[in-house]
């Protein structure tokens, strides 16, 4: 058994996939050409932006909304206290401050009430100008829009949307990469719509930004092409081999691969709803499921489910273990007197369990009865 089985997904689509990669090295085009074109069509289309700008991993396309919006020294970037890493790594190493911020005890996606608190604690301050919000739907999870969006407007900050986790997720009838001045996804293989070795994409409406991208890049070409440089950029591509694997990677995402992890989610569901907290998806929203966690009663119980997991041969994972603000790399930021309970909590409680489109009921069955075994 996998956590993620990206055998099993192959194997169902190794026809089309084979045949799609056959034509990229027929046709000896691996850096841009027809895939890529298609892919970026294809994916603004079913997110619902105008522009989709493919690139070379989701890191990458953090760092290059965070440049598009020119996020730099004296910024005050804010994101959830609960995320991987890469989703504030490159603010920080264009020179802003992170500023964490809680997460809902519910969704674990960002706290609307502590983030006020922070914009408001950076204000009084006087030292940062206020700048980004990064908000990441978190295990496939959409954050509270509403409540973000009014305090974007209310206090003048940008929005990202980093939906590395989210592709497939959708927030009262939009989908997730359509929030925010620019989103962000990622195509790391265990992502909900994965490719075979890195990717990521950028999706915004306004086209200027759209040519800003795509400059950034590639090296900051200008209207000349790639040897005339107009600013300092990246080298930062999708491979046309990575675009020939998501085109049927997204059919079956669309067709059947999204129904399937809902399914999935739904057995966990009935079989742990009362024995631990089961995710929490708000009213109108619907997960990716990216991954399917669970909340155990204490650090001392999720740590004793996983040392039987293991015993067993269950694939497990904690997702995460550390809260951002207790990551070692960030000793020195400024807390603002926050404490972060909601995150504290959850990364000392959580433990993932197999999740994939792929996954039998009987293999589930296995996962669900040793869980409960080791309760
Ligand atoms: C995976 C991930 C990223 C980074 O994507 P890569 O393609 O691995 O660079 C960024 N943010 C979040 C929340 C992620 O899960």
């Amino acid at each position: 058994m996998q956590l993620i089985d990206l055998r099993a997904q192959y194997c169902a689509l190794k026809t089309e996939i084979d045949a799609n990669i056959q034509r990229v090295l027929n046709d000896a085009q691996f850096i841009g050409g027809p895939f890529i074109r298609e892919l970026e069509e294809r994916l603004a289309a079913f997110v619902g932006r105008k522009y989709c700008i493919t690139c070379a991993n989701g890191t990458d396309a953090l760092q290059i909304a965070y440049m598009v919006l020119g996020v730099g020294p004296g910024d005050a970037v804010f994101c959830p206290d609960m995320t991987f890493i890469a989703s504030v790594e490159s603010a920080k190493m264009l020179g802003a401050v992170p500023v964490f911020c809680d997460i809902q005890p519910d969704t674990y996606t960002i706290s609307p009430q502590s983030l006020e608190r922070q914009i408001k604690a950076v204000l009084a301050e006087g030292k940062l100008r206020p700048k980004v919000v990064v908000a990441v739907d978190i295990l496939g999870n959409p954050c509270a829009y509403e409540g973000i969006l009014a305090l974007c407007e209310k206090y003048g900050l940008l929005l990202i949307e980093d939906a590395a986790q989210s592709f497939g997720a959708s927030y009262h009838g939009k989908r997730c990469g359509s929030f925010g001045q620019i989103a962000t996804t990622s195509f790391f293989p265990a992502k909900p719509l994965g490719c075979y070795g890195d990717g990521g994409a950028i999706f915004l409406d306004d086209s200027r930004l759209d040519i800003l991208c795509r400059s950034l890049c590639v090296h900051g070409k200008g209207p000349g092409g790639k040897y005339d440089n107009i600013r300092i950029g990246m080298n930062s591509r999708l491979d046309a081999l990575q675009a020939a694997v998501l085109l049927p990677k997204l059919k079956a995402l669309e067709k059947y691969e999204l129904e399937a992890r809902q399914t999935v989610a739904q057995r966990y569901h009935d079989a742990f709803a009362g024995k631990f907290v089961t995710p929490f998806i708000a009213e109108r929203c619907a997960s990716a499921y990216a991954q399917y966690a669970l909340l155990a009663d204490s650090k001392e119980q999720r740590n004793t489910i996983i040392t039987h997991l293991e015993e067993k041969g269950i694939p497990n994972m904690v997702y995460y273990p550390t809260p951002m603000h207790a990551l070692p790399v960030f000793h020195n930021e400024p807390l603002y007197g926050e404490t972060f309970p909601h995150a504290v909590d959850y990364c000392s409680r959580t433990f993932s369990l197999p999740m994939h489109p792929y996954l039998s009921e009987q293999e589930q069955q296995v996962v669900i009865r040793n869980v409960l075994e080791a309760l």
